[in-house]
């Protein structure tokens, strides 16, 4: 069997699609529970009042997965992942792995974080997490 590595000239196409429908209210995330509104994505990833906690992955597409955050008012956020997918720039794979033998079991654990070193479909994902957590933190300047 041979690794297909999907053609990234492919991506735009979708990225398009997801700025569009974020600049609907020309905000990127409010917080369901305080209300605090995160302008951007940048302000959103380096905002220190939150902590990623999750990933639920989606049966079919990788887009519509879920990312959870707890906010510092103690509340949980999902956003759908395919608002971050475009920070991984690196190979895609397109075969499935989840639930097989090959599948190190991450993507069936919520709560589990860790990247996934199989050349599988939803190991990009998990590349977008780790960058998501490594994410260089800054106060956000409307808070002071
Ligand atoms: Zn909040």
């Amino acid at each position: 069997m041979r690794d297909h590595i999907e053609c990234l000239a492919s991506r735009p196409r979708f990225e398009r699609l997801i700025r569009m429908r974020d600049t609907g209210d020309g905000h990127f995330k409010t917080c369901s529970q305080c209300g605090f509104v995160w302008e951007s994505r940048e302000s959103f990833l380096k905002d220190p009042a939150l902590k990623m906690i999750g990933y639920q992955v989606h049966g079919e597409d990788q887009r519509e997965g879920l990312f959870l955050f707890n906010h510092d008012c103690h509340t949980t956020l999902s956003l759908r992942a395919g608002h971050f997918l475009d920070l991984y720039q690196g190979p895609m794979f397109q075969a499935r792995l989840i639930g097989t033998e090959a599948c190190p079991g991450q993507c069936l654990r919520q709560g589990d974080l860790r990247p996934c070193p199989e050349k599988c479909e939803c190991a990009y994902v998990r590349e977008v997490i780790q960058i998501i957590l490594n994410w260089p933190k800054q106060p956000v300047a409307t808070r002071r």
